[in-house]
């Protein structure tokens, strides 16, 4: 035997004495459930004995092919027979028998993603002596059918609509419309049903251990069954649902899942039993309510399968036989509220009339309940500021920045459901996951309509927009899922008559018949459908996010050990730096000047590109000064008292071409047409030009600080611009723009130097013409591996630096930022060859290179601002990196994700180290 515990008990001994081994702090051991269950033995909280089996055990045996390492089935054994002495029952016992669940539990939780089987240790003996101890048949032979139908569906993997049809049939011949209005005669007989079942499905060659006499038959010894069953839950950790779930939320595929195993207790035992799941808290709004649904008479997966109409929780204290029961709850929730100091979600069993937990963890939550439980508990005094701030999880956040139905569009409300999760969608209808997948590759924006989803429907769910079902409650499937991945979900809308098979829904009391491809939308803030495409309006920032990013600020701009942690934003128009300044971005950290040639200026770049003839040019430059100058002073307006980066040309300039393929056509054409020589010439010479300046690598060509080189008059032009537009406002309108000048994909100091000198000059020329004092500093955009390497030569002739990530990202790997994400990338992140696409979340070497750029600049000039503006300034991930591990001053992203920065560059903070 191996010194390793994998084996962890918890409850109570025969004697009542508590004997739990493990804490909620062990949960990369034990598990999130493993770990709570232990934990509430510990504040002594009534929970079924058990034991847990190790996470790390489940990777060994997966790690090995399937096969226990060595020890470990008779540390379970041993395990077993003890938890067999405390509950003074044995599994399979003919008299008195102990029955068990098999439950999963990894470190993160994962909804309905692995496999559980209850009712463990039913056996022919066993349901006979059950009978004698409960004198309720009924209960006996329902829980075996339930057992050998859960089994053979988890663990052997038959067709689980196999025991489904036998059912409906039992039910219609019976004449009943639920199956608790089953007899115990009828249950008994579906018990041999689906033991046949199982005989007819399960193979003989794959499992010799289940054969008896010759045939396969349904286990009945209890060891063998709970071997199979630890094993199937080992088994369900790499199942597709799992490991798409683990992709969806970057939870690590090594961490395994442990296997709880438990005494049961039985939420299906008449009317004083029930079963149900709870939040201490609104976990759609926040509010300081109840909130969950109970079902009399059933057994946990009947609340979360939305089989049968729930009962919300409130109204479990009218039940008179569970009305102690409802007391405890309440007393209950608050222990945990007050022991965890965190929303709690619960699973309980009420057997006739005894509460019994089953479960508890931190609840997931709507971004929105997440702020408001946040600054309510700042209130209540459970938690500070600061960790309401480190609570919010920002990538949560685009919940709320994401779009809702625009409040004065016109709209006739199809059908209402439940407001399962929040924000609004618009898209095709779609009935199956497989058909959101294909047409999502197609390009089509689809919302998912099923009856309820189930863990199969996860690709669907993660493709839609948005998620429609006719049935369910807010806790189940689709709901949970639907919350936890941020897409707006309407759940329960009945009148949605759904066939699948036909590709149709019907709507209940109007002759309307939605089909694939129809557009519908959906609120799923409000529980709201649609026919046609309502138009979508973004939320504004008020209210609770106001707060808590208030706290954030007041967090990440206090000096600290280091520095404040500033947040700018990446804008190139008036408008996007408004909105930006809405959203709390502090400065322009980059404003791409290229972008302001769209449109209609397109032409006269192109003149100027184009042209022999030099007056045209200086025509052309002329015209762009013109516009650049204009845009320039509204930017500057708008941003009076606060820096503006501004970034010299950068792209390639073909971009700014006709696409030369397309205009050999169009020559080849009208020559086809007769065109005289004189129409046709220009256009070839035009051709030709454009044909001279196509590269074979544009990215790493003729771009960046090169371009300014060989069109000098480009940054003359530019700077002159942004310094006829500051010097205006400082002399006309009296205000404080704050213009910097940016030379972008420098790789040598000598470039820098040779730069600078012409910004100086256009700088001193326009001061001198205005009459006006300007100080604009010159920097640096570092965004190749020579510039970092060189960052203390060029920091010598620069003001700032800023990292250009995306462009160091490509140049560092390269891997090109065009190509990689659609030609590769998906195989090296399947292949894990790399954990995180690097564009979106800053790589390690990458990060090296910033820090050591930084650290250089710094030991030539102490004060050197430093700031990121590649797309990494608005990955929660890559924030605090670039904040603690780089030293950057501040993050610049795009306006929609400047609350985000905000709110992670606090969190940052909180978290940066002591220098
Ligand atoms: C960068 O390279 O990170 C950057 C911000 O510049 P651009 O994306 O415009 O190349
Ligand atoms: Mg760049």
């Amino acid at each position: 035997m191996s010194d390793t515990k994998r084996v962890y008990r918890f409850g109570s001994d025969a004697n009542g004495v508590d004997v739990t081994e493990g804490a909620s702090s062990m949960k990369y051991m034990l598990g999130g459930k493993g770990a709570n269950l232990a934990e509430m033995c510990r504040i002594g909280l009534p929970v079924p004995g058990g034991y847990t089996i190790t996470c790390q055990t489940c990777m060994e045996y997966a790690d090995a092919g399937n096969v226990w390492p060595a020890g470990a089935l008779d540390e379970i054994e041993a395990a077993t027979r003890d938890l067999e002495e405390r509950m003074g029952k044995r599994l399979g016992d003919a008299r008195d028998p102990l029955l068990v669940s098999v439950r999963s539990g990894a470190p993160f939780s994962m909804p309905g993603m692995m496999d559980t089987v209850l009712n463990l240790g039913l056996n022919d003996a066993s349901a006979q002596g059950l009978i004698a101890q409960t004198g309720d048949p009924h209960f006996v032979w329902d829980s075996y059918r339930r057992f050998i139908q859960m089994f053979s569906d988890v663990v052997m993997g038959v067709d689980a609509e196999l025991f489904e049809n036998a059912l409906t049939d039992k039910r219609l011949i019976a004449g009943v419309r639920t199956d608790a209005e089953l007899s115990a005669d009828d249950l008994h007989e579906l018990v041999e049903e689906f033991k046949g079942i199982f005989r007819a499905n399960v193979s003989a060659a794959e499992h010799p251990e289940l054969i008896v006499d010759g045939a396969i038959a349904f286990p009945q010894d209890p060891a063998v069954q709970l071997k199979l069953a630890i094993e199937a839950v080992f088994g369900s950790w790499m199942n597709e649902r799992a490991c798409i779930y683990r992709k969806a939320n970057d939870i690590p595929d090594d961490l395994g899942t442990a296997v709880n195993v438990q005494a049961m207790a039985y939420g299906n035992k008449g009317e004083s039993s029930a079963t149900g799941v709870a939040f201490t808290r609104n976990p759609a709004n926040g509010a300081r309510e109840r909130y969950g649904d109970f079902l009399v008479n059933a057994q946990g997966e009947d609340v979360v399968a939305g089989i049968r109409n729930t009962e919300p929780i409130q109204k479990m204290g009218e039940y008179p036989a569970l009305a102690q029961a409802a007391a405890d709850l309440e007393r209950i929730f608050q222990i945990l509220e007050g022991h965890f100091h965190d929303m709690c979600d619960i699973e309980f069993t009420i057997e006739q009339g005894k509460l019994w937990m089953l479960q508890t963890r931190v609840g997931k939550r709507t971004a929105q309940a997440a702020l408001r439980i946040a600054i309510d508990m700042v209130e209540e005094g459970l938690i500070d500021r600061a960790e309401a701030v480190r609570r919010i999880d920002p990538a949560q956040l685009d919940q709320l920045l994401h779009p809702q139905f625009d409040a004065s569009a016109d709209f006739e409300v199809l059908a209402r459901g439940l407001n399962a999760s929040p924000g609004a969608a618009v898209g095709e209808v779609v009935f199956s996951s497989d058909d959101a997948v294909a047409a999502v590759a197609e390009g089509r924006k689809v919302i998912l309509v099923r009856w309820e989803t189930n863990p199969d429907d996860l690709k669907g769910m993660v493709a839609a927009e948005g998620i429609l079902t006719s049935h369910g409650g807010k806790t189940s499937h689709a709901a949970v899922i639907a919350r936890g991945m941020g897409a707006p979900c309407v759940c329960g809308a009945e009148a949605i008559q759904i066939d699948a098979a036909a590709k149709e829904a019907r709507v209940a009391g109007t002759d309307i018949v939605l089909r694939e491809g129809d557009v519908i939308s959906i609120d799923g803030t409000e529980g709201i459908v649609v026919a046609g495409a309502v138009p979508l309006v973004s939320v504004e920032l008020t209210g609770d996010l106001e707060t808590i990013l208030s706290w954030a600020d007041e967090i990440r701009l206090r000096p600290g050990n280091t520095h404040p942690y500033h947040v700018r934003v990446n804008a190139d128009n008036p408008e996007d730096a408004e909105r930006a300044l809405g959203f709390g971005a502090e400065a322009i950290g980059l404003c791409r000047t290229e972008h302001m040639f769209l449109g209609e200026r397109k032409n006269i770049i192109q003149t100027f590109i184009l042209s022999d003839d030099p007056a045209v040019r200086e025509q052309a430059l002329s015209d762009l000064l013109a516009v650049q100058t204009g845009d320039f002073l509204k930017m500057f307006r708008t941003m009076d008292g606060r820096d503006v980066v501004v970034r010299l040309i950068d792209p390639p300039l073909h971009e700014f071409l006709d696409a030369p393929r397309e205009l050999e056509v169009d020559i080849a054409r009208r020559e086809a047409a007769g065109a005289p020589e004189a129409e046709l010439a220009p256009l070839r010479a035009r051709l030709r030009r454009i044909d001279g300046m196509a590269e074979m690598n544009p990215m790493l060509g003729l771009r960046g600080v090169r371009l300014s080189f060989v069109f000098p008059e480009l940054p003359l032009m530019q700077v002159r611009a942004v310094a006829s537009a500051a010097a205006t406002l400082i002399r006309d309108e009296g205000l404080d723009p704050r213009p910097e000048v940016m030379v972008p994909l420098v790789a040598l100091a000598t470039e820098q130097v040779q730069m600078r000198a012409v910004c100086e000059q256009v700088i001193a020329e326009v001061a001198a013409e205005f009459g006006v004092a300007l100080d604009i500093p010159v920097g640096t955009m570092l965004e190749l591996p020579r510039a970092c390497l060189t960052a203390d030569e060029i920091a010598r002739s620069a003001d700032f630096l800023c990292f250009g990530t995306n462009d160091l990202t490509q140049t560092t790997f390269g891997f090109s930022r065009d190509d990689a994400e659609s030609k590769f990338m998906p195989v090296y992140l399947h292949r894990k060859l790399v954990e995180k696409n690097p564009f979106e979340t800053i790589d390690k070497a990458v990060l090296e290179l910033v820090r050591m750029a930084v650290e250089k600049a710094r030991s030539v000039k102490p004060a050197m601002h430093c700031g990121v503006c590649g797309e990494h300034g608005g990955d929660p991930a890559s924030i605090r990196g670039l904040f603690n591990t780089a030293g950057v001053d501040y993050v610049s992203c795009s306006p929609y994700r400047v609350p985000i920065a905000r709110l992670a560059a606090a969190q940052a903070k909180l978290a940066e180290p002591v220098r």
